[in-house]
């Protein structure tokens, strides 16, 4: 099993994921993508976009503001109910969420039950507790010069969706059962991010809010779970390493009737990567309480109306890029030596090809390896170029960032106009014309 540490130091050393603001001691609970980080955070994003958007009918985009009027937090309930509870070490004085704390508890879990557990704890392994304290996870700013005009950073993109069910519905109106898809940044006040990237306080999402006729929930909510599975071992996750978990009515969130978590093996344990939620109408009910603007769907045709229910997947971003991350780092020997190898999908590598003269110091060499590295980027963009260290270096390189073929110009070429091609998982090499690539 890979180990976490070897993931985070991979990340660092070739560009994937530093933490945030590095330069000054960082940042506790942000991260910087670097090059390659952003390249592979992109092509994620992008394939969920085309799997979910793109390549279907009834699925449409939205893009909102991060910072939203404050009424929608109050008519969602996260102004009183967003809350995460708090413990102190009356020992350490250290803080923690404490159901993460301890085993078998939700995020309900009282002062009683949490003392009856007999957790130590993790910084000092004493066991002396205050009480449970409810934490609000929103980040608050103020907007404007008035100091009292306080406004709340997104804690999920989900709201920006539900605020424009309607702008929707009367611009395109689309036939129900139609989805509305979102990506982008939320924040959460975590009380001890954890666990690299797995529990930040700024990280993304990607939400879709599903809108149907209450009476066929259950069907799509099928529908939808099968989807996210399937999408799931698209980006190359292995069906052993998914689980299904049904939450329990006490452990749900305030909105929802019922809700599967998709969890995924960790280098940390068993942890949710995504959940995929029965909203009801909670959130349009909520609008249309709050906004007196009517949040009802009027069936074409037959004139029938309802406010639609909703059906939500939703996936961290960050949390699939480890899972993607952990699946495709694999160890292995060759000639004797200790290799380290990204086995990632070729769509999702930063790099697909990566072109090298053989030496770097023979002109006619250097000139026929940066005409191949021409042509392959006009084709496909994505190809880098290396000339630096011996080969053996060069591929160990690109072995780490996943970088499924690495072409070689050397004399052969000059005659005969074949170049070789290493292919990263087998390091088997072939000898090819360039436009063949
Ligand atoms: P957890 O119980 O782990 O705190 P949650 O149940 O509060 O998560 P949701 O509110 O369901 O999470 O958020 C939807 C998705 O957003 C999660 O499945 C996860 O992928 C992602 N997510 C939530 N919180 C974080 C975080 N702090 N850092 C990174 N991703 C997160």
């Amino acid at each position: 099993m890979v180990k976490m540490d070897d993931i985070v130091s991979l990340c660092k050393r070739r560009g994937f994921i530093w933490q945030g603001s590095d330069v000054y001691g960082g940042m506790a609970g942000t991260w910087d993508f670097g090059p390659l980080g952003v390249s592979l955070k992109k092509k994620v994003m992008d394939a969920w976009w085309k799997y979910w958007v793109e390549d279907r009918e009834d699925m449409y985009g939205v893009d909102a503001a991060i910072i939203m009027n404050p009424q929608v937090w109050q008519a969602s309930g996260h102004t009183e109910t967003f809350n995460d509870p708090l413990v102190e070490c009356k020992e350490c004085h250290n803080r923690f969420r404490a159901d993460k704390i301890a085993e078998g508890v939700s995020e309900k879990v009282t002062t009683e039950e949490f003392k009856a557990l007999g957790v130590k704890c993790p910084n000092c392994g004493k066991e002396n507790w205050s009480e449970i304290k409810q934490f609000n996870g929103m980040f608050r700013t103020n907007v404007g010069v008035d100091p009292d005009n306080i406004a709340y950073l997104r804690p999920e993109t989900a709201q920006g969706i539900f605020t424009n069910y309607k702008n929707v519905v009367d611009t395109i109106y689309p036939d129900l059962p139609f989805g509305l898809a979102q990506q982008g940044k939320a924040f959460r006040n975590e009380i001890s991010p954890r666990d690299f990237i797995f529990r930040s306080r700024e990280f993304n999402q990607m939400e879709i809010e599903y809108f149907v006729d209450p009476e066929t929930w259950e069907e799509h909510f099928d529908k939808l779970l099968a989807g996210c599975h399937d999408f799931l071992e698209k980006m190359g996750l292995k069906p052993e390493s998914i689980h299904e978990l049904d939450v329990a009515a006490e452990d749900r969130a305030h909105y929802s009737k019922r809700t599967i978590d998709i969890e995924f093996d960790y280098p940390i344990g068993r942890e949710e990567l995504m959940g995929i939620a029965y909203r009801t109408d909670f959130d349009l009910g909520n609008i249309q309480r709050v906004s007196g603007k009517n949040m009802e769907y009027i069936v074409k045709g037959g004139g029938k109306r309802f406010i639609p229910h909703v059906i939500e997947p939703s996936m961290g971003v960050e949390r699939l890029l480890m899972a993607i991350l952990c699946t495709a780092y694999t160890e292995d020997e060759v000639n004797g030596e200790k290799r380290v190898l990204l086995r990632l999908s070729e769509d999702l590598t930063p790099y697909r090809f990566c072109v090298s003269p053989l030496l770097k110091n023979k002109p006619e060499l250097v000139a026929k390896a940066q005409e191949v590295y021409d042509m392959l980027r006009k084709k496909y963009g994505n190809v880098t170029w290396d000339d630096s260290g011996n080969i053996g270096k060069r591929y160990r390189k690109q072995d780490e960032i996943g970088t499924p073929k690495c072409i070689v110009v050397d004399f052969d070429t000059l005659e005969d106009g074949t170049v070789t091609v290493r292919d990263r998982d087998t390091t088997e090499q072939i000898r090819v014309k360039p436009e063949e690539l």
